[in-house]
C-alpha cells in the first residue's frame, strides 16, 4: 500500500507539481519509489492535465462550479462522489464531448489548451477517457481502430496485433473477443477490461477512468487496476473516478479529492477514501437547503435532465441509437 503523504507535500502538490522539487523531496516523505523513479532517474519531462476553475452546464442546470485539479505524469488522484455529484461530467467534458456548455475555467495539458480542441486532438495529445459506459462500434475492429490511433500519433511501427494480444493476456481478456468489433456484444466486465487493454496499447500521458470498476468482478478489478498502476511506475497520470476503495487497493491514489454537486470539497490522502468507505458522504453533503440543485442521491432524472439525443458529431454517442 502506498505510503500516506504528509499535509505538507500535499500542499506542494496543490500547487502545480514541480519535477525537481518531487525528485528530490521523495525519498524524505516516504513516496513509493515506482511512480517517481522513472522521473528522477531517467529525467523524463513531466506532464501535467491541469484543470482551473472549471464551470460546466448542461442545459439551464449548472453542473460543475469551479472545479480545480492538476494531475501530473505518475500521480493517481482519485475522484470520488455520490451520484450525480458531477464526475462524469469532469471526465467528459476533459475529453470533449458535446452537449456541456463550459461557463468558467480552463483545460490544459502543459502548455496546450484543450477545450478548443476536438476530442481527437485532446486524444493525439496523450488523454485517454476510459468511459463508464463503453460504447459499441458495429463494424469496426478493436485491432484497426488502435493501428489508426498509433498511426495518428506517427506510431505506425508498432505491432498493434501482437501488443494487444500481449496486454489482453495480462488482464484476462479473452483473445476470441479481439477480433471483435469494439465492444460489441462485449459484457460490462469484458467491456472494462477492454478499455484497460486498449489504454495500455495506446499509452496515454494521462488516464481518466470513469467508474473502472463498475462491472467488473474481483479479480478483473484486481487484474485491470494492478495494470495501470504498473503504467503509472511508466509516468502515466491517472484521474480516478471511482465509489468504491477497492479499486484504490490495487491502484493506491496519491491524493483524493470529494465532489459533492460540482464542487471538491475536500481533498486529502488515502486515508479520505478509507472514511468514505467506513462512514459514507454525510459529512460532505450540505444541509438542507443549501444544495445548488444537482441531485446527490440516486434517482430518476427529471424530464430536463434527459440526456439530449446523440448527435452525428458526436465521438461518444452510439451509432446505432
Ligand atoms: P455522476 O457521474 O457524478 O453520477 P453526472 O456527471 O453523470 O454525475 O451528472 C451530474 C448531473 O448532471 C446529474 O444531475 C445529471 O442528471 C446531469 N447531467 C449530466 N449529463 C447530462 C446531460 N447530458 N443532460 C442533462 N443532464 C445531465
Ligand atoms: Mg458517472
Amino acid at each position: 500500500m502506498r505510503d500516506r503523504m504528509p499535509q505538507t507535500f500535499l500542499e506542494v502538490q496543490f500547487e502545480n507539481w514541480n519535477a525537481r522539487r518531487l525528485s528530490s523531496h521523495a525519498a524524505d516523505h516516504g513516496l513509493r519509489g515506482a511512480r517517481i523513479g522513472w522521473r528522477s532517474h531517467r529525467g523524463l519531462a513531466v506532464t501535467t492535465l491541469s484543470i482551473k476553475n472549471l464551470g460546466v452546464k448542461v442545459g439551464e442546470q449548472q453542473i460543475l462550479h469551479g472545479v480545480n485539479l492538476n494531475v501530473s505524469s505518475g500521480q493517481v488522484h482519485a475522484v470520488m462522489g455520490p451520484n450525480g455529484s458531477g464526475k462524469s461530467t469532469l471526465a467528459n467534458v476533459i475529453m470533449g464531448k458535446p452537449g456541456y456548455q463550459v461557463t468558467s475555467g480552463s483545460i490544459t495539458l502543459d502548455a496546450q489548451d484543450l477545450l478548443s480542441a476536438p476530442t481527437w486532438v485532446r486524444a493525439q495529445a496523450g488523454l485517454f477517457l476510459a468511459m463508464q459506459y463503453p460504447t459499441e462500434v458495429p463494424g469496426v475492429s478493436l485491432r484497426e481502430t488502435l493501428e489508426l490511433a498509433l498511426q495518428a500519433r506517427g506510431l505506425e511501427n508498432i505491432d498493434t496485433g501482437s501488443r494487444l494480444v500481449e496486454e489482453a493476456g495480462r488482464i484476462g481478456l479473452s483473445t476470441q473477443l479481439l477480433d471483435r468489433a469494439v465492444n460489441v456484444d462485449l459484457s460490462g466486465g469484458e467491456k472494462k477490461r477492454n478499455e484497460t487493454a486498449q489504454l495500455a496499447v495506446l499509452n496515454p500521458q494521462i488516464a481518466v477512468l470513469d467508474e473502472l470498476d463498475s462491472g467488473l468482478d474481483i479479480d478483473a478489478l484486481r487484474a485491470c487496476a494492478e495494470r495501470i498502476e504498473q503504467l503509472t511506475g511508466a509516468g502515466l497520470g491517472v484521474l480516478c473516478i471511482t465509489h468504491y476503495h477497492r479499486l484504490l487497493d490495487y491502484l493506491p491514489a496519491d491524493q483524493v479529492h470529494i465532489l459533492i454537486d460540482g464542487h471538491i470539497v475536500e481533498s486529502g490522502g488515502p486515508e479520505l477514501a478509507q472514511e468514505l468507505e467506513s462512514d459514507g458522504y454525510a459529512r460532505f453533503l450540505p444541509s438542507d437547503g443549501e444544495s445548488d440543485g444537482v441531485e446527490v442521491a440516486i434517482g430518476g432524472l427529471g424530464a430536463s435532465n434527459q440526456a439530449p439525443r446523440p448527435d452525428a458529431d458526436d465521438p461518444f454517442s452510439d451509432p446505432l441509437a
